[in-house]
C-alpha cells in the first residue's frame, strides 16, 4: 500500500530530494516503524487522468516518489493526496462524477454523466458504474478492503475524527440517507450505494463548502491524520457475483440413475464442444 501525503503532486515532486525525511509521524506500511522513512529522489512513471482547466479529463504521466525505510530496507510509493492507489483516474474526476450522478434531482444516467465530464480521456460509462459500486462499498465497510494489503481506515473512524476537528454537525447528517430516483437502481444494494455515495458529497460540501472540489479537500484534511489515501475504494468482480460467476466446477445432481441412488455429477463449465446428453437418455456415472 502506498503511502499518501496531504501534499499537491507538485509540491510532493519539490520533497523528493534524497535523504529528505518524509515526516516524523509517517509510519512505514512494511514495518510499521515511524520516524524511518525518507526520500530517494528516484520516481516511477505511470498515466494519471487529471481534470484540466475546463474541467475535462486528461491523461498524463506523472512521476510517482520512491521513499525508502531505513528500519527494514523496504521501499514504498509515494502519492500525493490527489491520487488514487492502483487508479489511474484522480479524485477530482471521480468525485465530480459521483457528484454529477447522485446529486439530488439530477437526471443523468450513467452515458450522460460521462459525456458531461468529456475531454480525451473521458471514462466510459461502465467505469463509473464501478466507481459507485466500490464506493458505495467502501462506505459501507463491506466486502472489497479485506483484499487489499492495508486497508483506508473504517468510514466511521473517519466521520468520527472529521466530526471531532471539522464540524460536528456531520454526525447528523451522516445519519440521513438521500433519495435516489427509482430509475437509477434495480436493487437493494445499489440504491444502498448510490445513497452512501451521495451523502459522502453532501457531507464533504457541509465541511468544505468553499471548495471547488469538497471531497478533495476532505481528503487532504485527513490525509495528515493516516497518512494513507482516505477515500480510496476497491472495485472487483466480486461485486457482481451475477455476471461473473465462479464457473471452475457446478455439481449437479441426478435422479436418473439406477437404485434411485443419487449421483454427483461434475459439469465442466466453459469447456469447447462438450457433449449434452439428449433429454431422457441415461446418465453415465
Ligand atoms: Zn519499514
Amino acid at each position: 500500500m502506498p503511502i499518501s501525503l496531504p501534499q499537491s503532486y507538485d509540491n510532493l515532486l519539490k520533497l523528493n530530494v534524497k535523504g529528505n525525511p518524509l515526516g516524523y509521524d509517517v509510519v512505514c506500511c512494511l514495518c510499521g516503524e515511524a520516524k524511518s522513512l525518507f526520500f530517494t529522489g528516484r520516481a516511477v512513471e505511470r498515466g494519471s487522468v487529471w481534470l484540466d482547466e475546463n474541467s475535462q479529463a486528461v491523461s498524463i504521466t506523472i512521476h510517482v516518489p520512491i521513499a525508502k525505510c531505513l528500519a527494514c530496507g523496504g521501499h514504498s510509493r509515494v502519492l500525493s493526496y490527489e491520487i488514487f492507489p492502483y487508479k489511474a483516474y484522480t479524485l477530482a474526476v471521480i468525485e465530480r462524477c459521483i457528484d454529477i450522478y447522485t446529486a439530488a434531482n439530477s437526471e443523468l444516467g450513467l452515458r450522460k454523466t460521462a459525456e458531461k465530464i468529456g475531454g480525451k480521456a473521458q471514462p466510459d460509462h461502465s467505469t463509473i458504474w464501478h466507481w459507485l459500486c466500490g464506493m458505495g462499498e467502501r462506505l459501507y465497510d463491506r466486502a472489497g478492503n479485506s483484499v487489499m494489503r492495508k486497508p483506508p481506515p473504517a468510514t466511521s473512524l473517519l466521520i468520527e475524527e472529521s466530526a471531532r476537528k471539522i464540524s460536528s454537525a456531520i454526525r447528523q447528517l451522516w445519519l440521513n440517507n438521500p433519495e435516489i430516483p427509482s430509475w437509477k437502481y434495480k436493487s437493494i444494494s445499489r440504491k444502498e450505494q448510490l445513497s452512501a455515495c451521495a451523502k459522502l458529497l453532501n457531507t464533504a460540501k457541509l465541511l468544505f463548502s468553499e471548495a471547488s472540489y469538497p471531497l478533495l479537500k476532505w481528503q487532504q484534511s485527513l490525509t495528515s491524520l493516516f497518512y494513507v489515501t482516505q477515500w480510496s475504494f476497491f472495485t472487483q468482480k466480486k461485486f457482481m457475483s451475477i455476471q461473473h460467476f465462479n464457473n471452475s466446477q457446478v455439481t449437479a445432481i441426478s435422479f436418473q440413475a439406477p437404485e434411485e441412488e443419487m449421483v454427483n455429477i461434475n459439469l465442466e463449465m466453459g469447456g469447447q464442444n462438450s457433449a449434452r446428453s439428449p433429454p431422457n437418455s441415461n446418465v453415465e456415472v
